[in-house]
């Protein structure tokens, strides 16, 4: 931007960064104390930036951010102002880790009105989050008694400044001021969250894709940054250009637009030429990636259609690989040298395809800032037996890499740099619930009849063939429920005929004569295929998913079940269709496979001896049409996590709401009941494979309600038979009677208290 003669402000961007970076380094070489720094830096910035305000408030332990320093606000609220955790605009900046600039602060919304900072005569507003290594330490404010939105050029000056602070507050050159920040993340610590997957798991923090850190930002030698860049920018082109084409002859196509992007960002002149001034301007060559990248995605951001945001993706994988290209990890996200052998993983959000991206053997626990105990990433932790806790929140910004931690994923706790007693403790516990299983796997080989006769079916759910020896393990009857997309999701391509027919042969070869029900694809939602392009949709959950997809698009269905029919020759099929909506799907599904069996027929392959096609009972709109659904399946499962989801029009990945409504409450187990009487009548049988069937209390009342089939984890098997044994089903039959003619308020107190009094063993 060429400056205006009127214009105030004495220099171009370029410049002022560089006036500011003298002056930055000048104040932090001087001895003295952190706060006359802090005041320096804020007074500095304010001159160069003609601002009438400059701030930095510094995050606390507690996520609220403290005015550490300011030039312009009334100097009494220095160390008196706090905002909570994102309160007002410079709280939104620090907890979306975003950019903010307002022409009229306090218009907006979320502005927060301090009278004792006087701030009420700035109407302008830029704030700029202060982080390093995608931990936000902070916020770094300007502010303007005129309106105005602050140019590009501003906004990428205070960025950069802003890195420069978190620099020096993460060295320690503004000693004292983040003493408090620092002491909480080397004490220990107790972050409370939901259980996700159970168990208890004593290990090292891993952060889910670390930034590479950069930690060096000015450079001493300005040529060399600059050769440094040009060679990494010219290995990165090779790189992506390799891996275009190699995914170009492997793949049907499905990866050419997104590579195709990629090749072009990474050849963009526009790109190289911001790189290269932000060299030029005093940066290393990484700071010089950091910093485009902060600025470009400021931009990005202000354009809202999918399209850019899809852009700002690239851009963000982009310039994380030119980092590692620069720091020489290049190839550090294929190999797991990293990893420790006890990780516990710690994210913002993980799906579940990137938990399977870990090395499962050295994965001892997960922890996340969302996920709700019916999201897929938690069915993925349970199917790998690692303990997990969701809703964790603010534990990436109070963890190191390497840190120690106990996962407790029985009470929902994370204990950070435990203390050595704490440790011993955990460590006894372990071996109490190792001793526990023990007892379990002494049922192994009992039926499960409860205490009045009645067998119940244990059977188990599993989706990789990794799961299939815990079959025996746990004594299970049968694979209730084996998610075939869990394997979709590992594979780096769409798995051919040949590659699915073998699979799904072992399969049933390693299930030794006890029944497995494949569940065919269930791609959408929260599942998805790296390689199958799907489109972007508001509500994935209730789009294109499962048998939607599947009736569009037979050749995948089409192509699967050929696969299930050839691998189940000689033997019984059994096939299981879900999200079934609507009875008439299941003519159309039927027509499908009728056709497959048809073609093998015809080409003289062998095929099943029985093929039986079951439904997912997850769409409640089912309810309403029973007679025309029984009459069409061989078999029902109800898949309680999607039922319960859509019932209560409740989110099942959304951690705010997941948890607000019971399945033991008298709507769902009103509906659950009159699906398992219309289906008795029907003699259709029916098993229910969500996670309700794993936990001993809701597995006593589907009991009963007359479920006489339940799949669950194999962790489970163990604690459910126990329960079984302890139960009188005909007891607990009438109570439920009773409770749901009552329209009891409070049904699992009730049922727990019958649990007691009955002495049935729901404590696992
Ligand atoms: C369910 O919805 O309960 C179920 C078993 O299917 P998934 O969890 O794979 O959606
Ligand atoms: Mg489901």
């Amino acid at each position: 931007m060429i400056a205006r003669r009127d214009d105030p402000r004495p220099l171009p961007s370029e410049t002022s960064l560089r006036v500011i970076m003298r002056h930055l380094r000048e104040i932090m070489s001087d001895g003295g104390e952190g706060q006359d720094k802090l005041d320096r830096i804020v007074r500095q910035i304010a001159g160069v930036m003609v601002a009438e305000v400059c701030s930095i408030y510094l995050k606390r332990q507690d996520g609220s951010l403290e005015l550490f320093a300011s030039e312009g606000l009334n100097p009494d609220s220095v160390h008196t102002t706090r905002l909570k955790r994102g309160e007002g605009l410079v709280g939104r900046a620090s907890e979306l880790g975003t950019t903010v600039n307002e022409p009229e602060a306090s218009n907006h919304p979320a502005f927060s009105y301090r009278p004792e900072t006087g701030e009420e005569i700035y109407h302008s507003l830029l704030a700029v989050p202060i982080s390093r290594s995608g931990q936000v330490l902070g916020v770094l404010v300007i502010q303007n008694r005129t309106p105005r939105e602050y140019s590009d050029e501003d906004v990428e000056v205070l960025q950069a400044t802003a890195m420069v602070i978190a620099e020096n507050l993460i060295s320690g050159a503004v000693a004292g001021t983040v003493a408090a920040i620092e002491a909480s993340r080397s004490q220990p610590g107790l972050i409370e969250g939901e259980p996700l997957s159970d168990g208890i798991a004593l290990g090292h923090v891993v952060l889910h894709e670390p930034r590479i850190v950069v930690t060096q930002l000015m450079a001493e030698n300005p040529a060399i940054e600059l050769e440094r860049l040009d060679l990494a920018l010219e290995k990165l082109q090779k790189n992506i250009d390799e891996m275009f084409e190699h995914e170009h002859l492997s793949s049907v196509g499905e990866h050419r637009d997104v590579l195709e992007a990629y090749r072009m960002f990474a050849h963009d002149k526009g790109w190289h030429r911001r790189l290269r001034e932000a060299v030029e301007g005093g940066l290393t060559a990484e700071a010089a990636v950091e910093r485009v990248q902060n600025a470009m995605r400021t931009r990005m951001l202000r354009q809202h259609d999918a399209y850019w945001r899809e852009r700002q993706r690239d851009l963000d994988d982009l310039s994380d690989r030119l980092l590692r290209v620069l720091s020489g990890r290049l190839k550090s996200s294929e190999d797991d040298g990293g990893l420790p052998p006890d990780a516990i993983l710690v994210a913002r959000t993980m799906g579940p395809a990137e938990l399977l991206d870990y090395d499962r053997s050295r994965l001892r626990g997960l922890v996340v800032e969302d996920g709700s105990s019916q999201s897929h990433v938690a069915v993925v932790a349970k199917a790998l037996g690692i303990a997990a806790i969701g809703q964790a929140s603010g534990i990436v910004d109070r963890v190191s890499a390497g840190d120690a931690a106990i996962v407790d994923a029985v009470t929902g706790e994370v204990h950070l740099r435990p203390t050595g007693e704490l440790i011993a403790a955990y460590s006894d516990k372990v071996r109490f619930r190792a001793r526990r299983q023990k007892r379990y796997q002494s049922l192994r080989d009992r039926p499960a009849i409860t205490k009045d006769g009645v067998p119940i079916a244990m059977m188990m759910n599993a989706g990789l063939l990794v799961d299939l020896p815990h079959l025996d393990e746990s004594g299970a009857d049968g694979i209730g429920l084996y998610r075939t997309e869990l394997q979709f999701m590992l594979s780096e391509a769409f798995p051919r005929l040949d590659r699915q027919t073998q699979l799904y042969r072992s399969v049933i070869e390693e299930a030794g004569g006890k029944p497995v029900v494949f569940r065919t694809l269930d791609i959408g939602g929260d599942k998805v295929l790296p390689y199958l392009r799907q489109p972007k949709e508001e509500n994935p959950a209730m789009g294109w998913r499962a048998i939607r997809m599947a009736l569009d698009r037979p050749e995948l269905f089409r192509l699967q079940i050929r696969a299930l029919l050839k691998a189940a020759a000689g033997r019984e099929l059994r096939v299981m269709i879900p999200m079934v909506s609507a009875s008439y799907e299941l003519g159309a599904i039927r027509a499908l496979i009728e056709r497959e069996r048809a073609f093998l027929t015809e080409h003289g392959h062998p095929l099943p001896e029985t093929v039986l096609v079951g439904a997912m009972f997850e769409v409640p709109a089912l309810l309403f049409e029973l007679d025309a659904f029984l009459s069409r399946v061989d078999f029902v499962s109800v898949g309680s996590n999607d039922l319960m989801q859509f019932l209560f029009a409740s989110d099942r990945t959304n951690a705010r709401v997941a948890s607000r409504f019971d399945v033991l409450a008298p709507a769902p187990l009103r509906a659950l009941r009159t699906l398992i009487t219309t289906a008795d009548r029907y003699g259709v049988p029916v098993t229910i494979c969500g996670e309700m069937a794993g936990s001993p209390l809701e597995a006593m009342t589907l009991i009963a309600l007359g479920f006489r089939s339940l799949s669950m984890a194999p962790a489970s098997i163990g604690p459910i038979k126990s329960m079984v044994l302890s139960l009188d089903a005909g007891k607990v039959a009438a109570f439920i009677d009773e409770l749901l003619k009552e329209g009891a308020k409070d049904v699992r107190m009730s049922l727990q208290q019958f649990a007691e009094k009955e002495r049935v063993a729901i404590d696992g």
